[in-house]
């Protein structure tokens, strides 16, 4: 039976009791010296795609407990197409161009200084249908950080954001993929935000070239995934026609990460 959930999304509050339970997705932590924005590598393993099989079957309640998500469980032919890291002045303006041009709404998780130097962009993004969310403000790994520095991190690129679109983000992607139980808790009490990763890798930030990053998220895609990559690199941007032409060949429409939550298949 599916049932959607679009209800439990829009602000979710839930009870620290209830925060107790949530399972939460960790991954490993990624090592870094630089505090600007970087690819969300995570390990030095070469490039594989994740398993192609879809979420498991989860109650409704244990679902809307989630508050970190790799991947949405679904039946239909969903993807969410996300991009960290800009908006970039030129790399972003023609993404958005090629994601018009397909009818194709993405995730754009933003760095707040960004959004600050490139607000019109941030202004394009939502008047276009797409989903603009958290990548911090100065791109730190927040694992690493006290509750104080995470919170200044959130409060800058949503004030940015606010600022930027009047839009309020509602999902948050940790830098580097790194996060814990620590920082998905404190995201989602004193912002709402849900923890975003992804599902499909194609580490486009080593710049494989275009065809790579291509067939590597075609490869990788399943229903209810969620794609990542970086509108940062032309090498991304020039991949996006070939990998978006494919995927939509196969059937898949793409969604912005909050609707494809909304349409999680559970469990009654
Ligand atoms: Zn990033």
């Amino acid at each position: 039976m599916r049932l959607l959930l679009s209800s439990l999304w829009i602000r979710p509050l839930l009870s620290l009791s209830a925060l107790s339970l949530v399972g939460c997705v960790s991954v490993t932590p990624q090592t870094q010296g630089r505090a600007v924005a970087m690819p969300e590598a995570r390990s030095q393993a070469p490039a594989k795609p994740r398993s192609k099989r879809s979420a498991p079957p989860i109650s409704a309640a244990g679902f809307a407990r989630r508050i970190s998500h790799s991947s949405v469980p679904t039946s239909e032919k969903l993807l969410a197409m996300t991009f960290d890291d800009g908006p970039h002045p030129k790399l972003t303006a023609r993404l958005l161009d090629l994601l018009a041009q397909r009818g194709v709404k993405a995730t754009f998780f933003v760095v707040g200084r960004n959004v600050r130097t490139y607000p019109a962009l941030v202004r394009r993004m939502i008047a276009e249908g797409h989903e603009v969310a958290s990548h911090t403000d100065t791109h730190p790994s927040l694992t690493k950080l006290s509750e104080a520095g995470i919170r200044q991190e959130l409060e800058r690129t949503e004030e940015a954001i606010v600022a930027a679109a009047q839009i309020k983000p509602v999902l948050l992607r940790p830098p580097y993929g790194a996060t814990n139980e620590r920082v998905n808790r404190q995201a989602f009490s004193q912002f709402g935000y849900q923890t975003i990763l992804w599902s499909v890798d194609p580490e486009d930030w080593r710049r494989p070239g275009p065809s790579v990053v291509a067939s590597r998220l075609v490869a990788g895609a399943h229903p209810g995934g969620i794609l990542l990559a970086h509108d940062i690199h032309a090498g991304t941007i020039d991949a996006m026609p070939q990998a978006l032409d494919a995927l939509l060949a196969q059937g898949y429409r793409f969604v912005t990460v909050s609707q494809l939550l909304s349409s999680a298949t559970v469990l009654p």
